[in-house]
């Protein structure tokens, strides 16, 4: 299997980055973090407290979520938009921080691959966890207000202090949390993607494959 793995913390390009690559090598593309939107687009829906272990839990198998390269489906409903908005934003850390909704994703990432015979998978775990034998990982970052200023841009309503504060707050559950946290792979080709464009750091990982 071919895989690509491509981790870092929020705003430090990975999409960008995984995107432009898969299409310059013909290869799919799978945003993961867009999978854990999907259960906490699922969980808020259902009027359901994103804390709940056992409740979340419960409802994750069941979940019908389709990722595609231009929409996200969650049991039959259109949720693009919506999975990128505030809300969402701020419960899915919480929900990623569940043992079992990873050990489900998880499966369903392997599965993703498995079908296509790998692909450029971006998110964070997917170097340590998901594929530990990925032809090639990387891992992106960036300066923190390089990287709000990216996400403000994003999300132009909200005020950029707003911004940076959540996205502070959301790297600390995603690096501190007990299960598969954000953590570089000691074989991981590390950018730090602050001053450099698309394509130097597209090249740069093409040249380390
Ligand atoms: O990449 P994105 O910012 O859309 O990811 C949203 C959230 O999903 C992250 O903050 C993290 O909590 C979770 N996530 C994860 N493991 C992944 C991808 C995303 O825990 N592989």
């Amino acid at each position: 299997m071919d895989v690509i793995a491509i981790d870092g913390p929020a705003g430090s390009g990975k999409s960008t980055v995984a995107r432009t690559l898969a299409a310059e090598l013909g290869l799919d593309y799978l945003d993961t973090g867009a999978m854990y939107r999907a259960v906490a687009f699922a969980v808020l829906r259902r009027g359901m407290d994103p804390a709940d272990e056992a409740d979340v839990a419960a409802l994750v198998p069941e979940l019908q979520i389709d990722v595609s390269d231009d929409a996200v489906v969650v049991d039959g409903v259109d949720a693009s938009i919506e999975i990128r908005g505030p809300e969402v934003t701020r419960a899915v850390s919480v929900v990623a921080a569940n043992a079992a909704v990873r050990e489900e994703l998880r499966r369903r990432q392997r599965e993703w691959a498995r079908a296509r015979g790998g692909g450029v998978i971006e998110g964070r775990d997917i170097g340590t966890v998901v594929f530990p034998d990925a032809r090639l990982k990387a891992y992106l970052t960036a300066r923190l207000e390089v990287r709000a200023a990216r996400r403000h841009r994003e999300v132009s309503e909200m005020e950029y202090e707003t911004v940076a504060a959540d996205m502070a707050r959301r790297d600390s559950v995603d690096s501190e949390r007990a299960v598969d946290p954000l953590r570089m792979a000691p074989d991981a080709v590390v950018v730090d993607t602050s001053d450099r464009t698309v394509e130097e750091i597209v090249a740069e990982l093409r040249a380390a494959l």
